[in-house]
C-alpha cells in the first residue's frame, strides 16, 4: 500500500519541517489551543495534581531534621532521598547523574516524549494551572482570540489586568517553592517572617524567580518546549521508528476526505482539524511525528471524539511507534533499547553500590609536607601526619584511629579525642612513634582504622620512613639505599 506521509516527503511537501509552527517570517504566532477533554486528558490531571501535590510537599517533609530533596548550589550541599551528598562527593553526583541521563535515553527510546506529555513540570503548570485559569477568564480557544483582536478597552483591559494578577501570584508561589528546594523550606521561613533588610538576597532572588515563571508562563509557553529545552531538541537522536509516539495512522486515515463527501471514497480523516486545533504546539501529527511534539495525547482524544461521532474505531491518532503503524506489528524491544539498559543496569548498580557502601566519614591521611622521619628520646623515631575528617551525617562523632600491625604508637598532637560536628570537618596532626630497633627498613606500610562510635567504617594506608638505611656496596663502593622524597598514601 502507498504511503501518502512519505509521497508528500518525496514530494517536497515538507516544508513545514523548515520551519517552526509558532514561528513566522522570525515572528512569534500566538496559539489558542482548544480546550482538552476525553479520557486521556482525564488521566493526566489525575498523574498532573498528584505530582503537583508531591511538589509542594516535599519541601515540607524532613527526614532525621533535614529536608528530604535540597539542592543547595550556593552551599553545595545536596540531599536526594533523604541522603546527604557533600562537595566531596562530587564524583558520586556526577555518576548519578551520568546514570539518570542514561535511564532517560533509554526510556525516550521506548516511550519517547511520554515524560514531557506526563510529568514535565512546564507541562503541568501550564496545561493545568495557567491555561485553566485563561480559559475561566478568558474562554475557550474563540473567545480568546476574539479578545486578543479586539481593541484596548475597559473590558479587554479589565480581563487581562486579573489574568496578570493572578498569573503573578501563582508564579510568586511557584518561585517560593522552588527556593525552598534550594536553601530549605525553615530559611525561606525566615525570609517570609523576619525584616527584608536581614535577608535581602533571597527576597531578591523570590522577586526574580517570581518574574521568570510569570514570563515562561504568560508569555514563553510553548517556546520553552520547542527552543529552550535541551531534551526536546534531543529528541531527533533519541527517537526511532520503534519509539512509542503519538502517531497518525495514516495507512487508515489517508486519503482524508470532508464528511460531505457522499461518495466516502476518503479514509477514516475527516479533515476536521481538531486533532490540530487542540495541539499545544500547534503543529499537524498527520504530517509525522515531528520534533514540535511533547506527547500530551490531546489530538489523540480530540480525534477520538471525532471517530466516536462518525462511529468509527477509535485510535487513528494513537500511541504508536511508526513501524508499527507502517507493519501492522507489535511493539518491539530492538538491540539499540537492550544496549541502553545494560549500560544503564551497569551505572545504577556501581552508583548504588558505591552510595551504599560510602563511610559516613571521609578520612585522608596525609603525611606532613617536607618531613621525613624525627628522632624522639628514648631510641624512637615519629612520623608526623595529618588527618582530614568529614562528617557526612547529621549528627556528632566520635571518631577513633587503631594502627593495623603496626607496632608503634599513634598520639594525637592537638586534643585527646577526634569530635566531629554535624556536617564539618576537621584537620588534626598526628604523630607515629616507633622504636628505631624494631623500624628496618626505610618504607614501611602501614594501615589505620577509621572507628565511627566504636564500629569500624574505613581502613586507609599511608607509609611510615625509618632511618636511612644505607648499606655500603663493597663491588662499587656505593651506598645503595637511599630515602625518597616525602610521600602519602590514601585509600
Ligand atoms: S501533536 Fe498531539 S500529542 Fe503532539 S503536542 Fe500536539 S496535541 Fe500533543
Ligand atoms: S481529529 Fe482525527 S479526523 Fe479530525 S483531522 Fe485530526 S485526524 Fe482527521
Amino acid at each position: 500500500m502507498s504511503n501518502p506521509v512519505l509521497e508528500t516527503q518525496s514530494s517536497g511537501a515538507e516544508s513545514f519541517r523548515d520551519t517552526t509552527s509558532t514561528i513566522s517570517k522570525g515572528k512569534r504566532m500566538w496559539l489558542f489551543p482548544k480546550k482538552q477533554t476525553g479520557k486521556i486528558f482525564k488521566w493526566r490531571n489525575v498523574v498532573a495534581y498528584i505530582l503537583l501535590g508531591l511538589l509542594i510537599i516535599w519541601p515540607f517533609l524532613k527526614y532525621d531534621g533535614h529536608p528530604i530533596f535540597l539542592f543547595n548550589v550556593l552551599e553545595r550541599k545536596f540531599i536526594f532521598f533523604g541522603i546527604p551528598f557533600w562537595p566531596q562527593d562530587f564524583f558520586l553526583f556526577g555518576l548519578t547523574m551520568v546514570t539518570l541521563i542514561v535511564f532517560i535515553i533509554f526510556f525516550t527510546s521506548i516511550f519517547g516524549r511520554w515524560w514531557c506529555g506526563w510529568s514535565c513540570p512546564q507541562t503541568i503548570f501550564m496545561e493545568f494551572i495557567f491555561r485553566k485559569i485563561e480559559y475561566w477568564i478568558e474562554g475557550d480557544s474563540h473567545q480568546q482570540r476574539l479578545l486578543a483582536e479586539s481593541n484596548w478597552d475597559s473590558r479587554k483591559i479589565r480581563i487581562k489586568s486579573i489574568k496578570v494578577f493572578i498569573f503573578y501570584f501563582i508564579s510568586f508561589f511557584i518561585a517560593n517553592i522552588f527556593l525552598a528546594y534550594i536553601i530549605g523550606i525553615d530559611e525561606l521561613y525566615k525570609i517570609a517572617t523576619e525584616p527584608i533588610s536581614q535577608h535581602l538576597g533571597g527576597f531578591i532572588a523570590i522577586i526574580i524567580f517570581s518574574f521568570v515563571f510569570f514570563f515562561v508562563f504568560a508569555y514563553m509557553r510553548e517556546q520553552v518546549c520547542l527552543v529552550v529545552c535541551p531534551y526536546g531538541r534531543l529528541q531527533g537522536v533519541l527517537l526511532d521508528k520503534n519509539s512509542i509516539v503519538v502517531a497518525y495512522d495514516h495507512l487508515r486515515g489517508e486519503p482524508r476526505g470532508k464528511i460531505s463527501d457522499k461518495a466516502n471514497l476518503h479514509g477514516d480523516c475527516i479533515d476536521c482539524k481538531l486533532c490540530v486545533n487542540v495541539c499545544p504546539t500547534g503543529i499537524d501529527i498527520r504530517n509525522g511525528t515531528q520534533l514540535e511534539c511533547i506527547n500530551c495525547a490531546a489530538c489523540i482524544d480530540a480525534c477520538d471524539s471525532i471517530m466516536n461521532k462518525v462511529n468509527k474505531p477509535e485510535g487513528l491518532i494513537r500511541y504508536a511507534s511508526s513501524d508499527s503503524i507502517e507493519k501492522r506489528n507489535s511493539f518491539r524491544f530492538t538491540t539499540r533499547m537492550w544496549a541502553y539498559l545494560f549500560v544503564f543496569t551497569l551505572l545504577f548498580t556501581i552508583a548504588s553500590v558505591l552510595i551504599i557502601r560510602r563511610p559516613i566519614v571521609e578520612t585522608t591521611v596525609l603525611r606532613a609536607p617536607g618531613q621525613l622521619f624525627m628522632k624522639q628520646p628514648g631510641g624512637k623515631i615519629s612520623n608526623l601526619f595529618t588527618v582530614t575528617l568529614v562528617n557526612k551525617t547529621f549528627h556528632d562523632q566520635d571518631v577513633e584511629l587503631k594502627l593495623v600491625d603496626f607496632n608503634a604508637e599513634l598520639k594525637l598532637m592537638g586534643q585527646q579525642k577526634l569530635h566531629l560536628l554535624k556536617d564539618g570537618s576537621l584537620n588534626e596532626p598526628f604523630l607515629i612513634v616507633a622504636d628505631e630497633e624494631i623500624i628496618k627498613k626505610n618504607k614501611n606500610a602501614l594501615a589505620i582504622e577509621v572507628y565511627v562510635n566504636g564500629k569500624m567504617i574505613d581502613v586507609v594506608k599511608s607509609t611510615f620512613i625509618g632511618p636511612v638505611k644505607f648499606h655500603h656496596d663493597d663491588s662499587d663502593g656505593s651506598e645503595k639505599e637511599k630515602p625518597k622524597e616525602n610521600e602519602h598514601t590514601k585509600i
